[in-house]
């Protein structure tokens, strides 16, 4: 794990001294121990053999499974702590409140787009390379 803080110089009472307090911190979590994410080296080499859409709609279904992690709201933090969940093997289950997975995005005006570039939004494992900078809604949408 790393954190990142930001500092700002807070006076005492008298307005004498400054003491230094952390404003904001960021922390990125790396990898949680005794759960190695399944990429690279681990990655799943069984073929599907055509069990995969079986398999799908097991999990969708999600029935006599006992999340260990409930996420609310599938929106982009939720839907990129699932995946990363996911190839973490944690089980866990996403709840939303909207009818589909978007909408938050849908059912806003048109024209609205993340100020941040790609770089900083990619959802993981699925890196976002249109040839735009700044992600459309109608395309994070989707
Ligand atoms: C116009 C606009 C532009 C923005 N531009 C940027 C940008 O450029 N860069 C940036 O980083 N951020 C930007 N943001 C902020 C952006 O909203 C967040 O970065 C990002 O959407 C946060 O994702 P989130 O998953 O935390 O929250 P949200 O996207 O708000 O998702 C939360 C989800 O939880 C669901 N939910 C809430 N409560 C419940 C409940 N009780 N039960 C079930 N479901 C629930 C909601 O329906 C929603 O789908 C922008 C926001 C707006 C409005």
């Amino acid at each position: 794990m790393f954190r990142v803080a930001r500092l700002v110089p807070v006076p005492d009472a008298t307005g004498q001294n400054v003491q230094w307090k952390a404003f904001s911190v960021f922390t990125n979590l790396d990898d949680l121990k005794g759960f190695p994410e399944r990429i690279g080296s681990l990655r799943d080499r069984q073929l599907s053999r055509g069990k995969w859409e079986k398999a799908r709609q097991e999990e969708i279904k999600f029935e006599d499974i006992d999340p260990t992690v409930l996420i609310i709201g599938a929106g982009h933090c939720g839907l990129q702590m699932a995946a990363r969940l996911k190839m973490l093997g944690v089980q866990h289950l996403v709840i939303e409140r909207n009818q589909r997975v978007g909408d938050n995005w849908r059912n806003r005006y048109d024209a609205l787009s993340l100020h941040s570039p790609v770089y900083h939004v990619h959802m993981p494992y699925i890196p976002l390379t249109n040839a735009q900078v700044c992600l459309a809604a109608q395309a994070a949408k989707r």
